[in-house]
């Protein structure tokens, strides 16, 4: 994991978009599905679209040529010049059958690359993908879980929510309402634009965001299945439910995967352009110090989980009600389809100085 945590600085260079020409079956689908469902969110674009057993093998092969050497080294890094990264955009066409997981591994073992990114992609395949459908496939679909795991809570539609989080999903995830938080704004439109993102965009800003939020698991669930190309319910709900909001409990990993905005400063180019300054007044950090003390009752039991814990009980008073007073504005600004503005707080703490 180490070797595989590098943020992108612009070198070495991102491989270019590719494009695919549509045969007549894919022209004739998108006209079908722009005509009848115009309504719904998303553009289509058949350029951008991977859809035969030949646009696969083209993708794989560019893949291989130009994403690989440096796939496990940039494999968490998020950047605005380059979207895609190194990522090799193929779940799609994995998911479709036009191309095999045994494949694409058995070419990887033989390729001479650096042994993070082929150590790090064949952990991807065989460790990611095929464990969710084994989860998926052993679960019912997370309706049967084991006795030792079952979440603490479930909605009432049935759906794990181990945080009982029901916070309704904001309009800013259907792209209709800019949020001003920069990395939120910028992932949103990338999925409006072409039903992708990369795993850390979706786990770290999307399903970052939302668990900080505490919006519904399933409203959140159900909006991957809208937004993304690669998107079928073996995958998207253990992927959500699961790893993005702990909404599973303990069933998939030993604790959620949440971040303030250290870590975006640290892996990302989001915050450059943003209107908050990571680490210092931005709102994902007094977010998560928020749902670390909201839920602590459930987190408590993750070994993983005291320091944080700690460290969010250890606040003082004032920064407790500071977070939850960003928490509320937050809240309240999203779901109005508002963008989320500095506060008078913070602008008087920049005139000041930061402590
Ligand atoms: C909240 C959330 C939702 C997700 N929803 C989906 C989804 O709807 N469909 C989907 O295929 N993947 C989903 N993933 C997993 C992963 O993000 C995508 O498979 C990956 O981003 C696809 O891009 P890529 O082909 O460029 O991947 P690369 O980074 O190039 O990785 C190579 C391959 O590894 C596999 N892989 C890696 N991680 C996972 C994983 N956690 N689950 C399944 N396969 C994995 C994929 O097949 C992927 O193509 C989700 C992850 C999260 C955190
Ligand atoms: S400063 Fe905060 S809201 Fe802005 S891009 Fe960075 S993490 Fe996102």
């Amino acid at each position: 994991d180490h070797d595989n945590r590098k943020p992108w600085k612009g070198t070495p260079q991102a491989p270019d978009r590719l494009y695919f020409e549509a045969d007549e079956i894919t022209e004739e689908v998108a006209h079908f599905v722009a005509t009848k469902f115009h309504y719904h969110p998303g553009q289509i674009d058949t350029s951008r679209l991977p859809a035969t057993r030949a646009d696969a093998v083209t993708l794989w092969q560019r893949a291989k040529r130009e994403c690989m050497e440096h796939f496990g080294t940039y494999e968490d890094a998020m950047s605005t010049k380059a979207p895609a990264l190194f990522h090799t955009l193929i779940s799609s066409v994995m998911n479709l059958g036009r191309i095999s997981p045994h494949q694409v591994i058995e070419d990887v073992l033989e390729m001479p690359i650096p042994m993070n990114s082929k150590e790090g992609f064949i952990r991807q395949v065989l460790g990611w993908r095929e464990f969710i459908r084994h989860v998926h496939q052993q679960t019912d679909g997370l309706r049967e879980l084991p006795q030792s795991v079952q979440p603490a809570n479930r909605s009432a539609d049935g759906t794990v929510n181990h945080l009982s989080a029901d916070e309704p999903l904001p309009p800013v995830f259907w792209g209709e309402a800019p949020s001003g938080l920069a990395c939120l704004d910028q992932v949103v439109n990338e999925v409006v634009e072409t039903g992708y993102t990369h795993h850390i965009n979706r786990l770290m800003v999307l399903a970052n965001w939302a668990t900080l939020l505490g919006v519904s698991p399933r409203e959140l669930t159900d909006w991957f299945w809208s937004m993304f190309t690669d998107a079928y319910d073996w995958v998207v709900e253990p992927n959500v439910l699961g790893m993005g909001t702990f909404a599973t409990g303990p069933l998939m990993s030993t604790k959620p995967y949440i971040s303030g905005s250290a870590y975006m400063k640290r892996m990302s180019d989001y915050c450059g352009d943003c209107q908050f300054k990571a680490g210092k007044d931005c709102p994902m950090t007094s977010l998560y110090w928020s749902f670390l003390n909201r839920n602590a009752p459930e987190l408590k039991s993750s070994i993983r989980m005291l320091m944080p814990l700690a460290s969010a009980r250890r606040r003082k008073d004032d920064q407790k009600a500071h977070d939850e007073q960003t928490l509320k504005h937050v809240r309240e600004r999203l779901r109005a389809g508002k963008r989320v503005t500095v506060t008078p707080k913070v602008i008087e703490e920049r005139q000041h100085g930061f402590a």
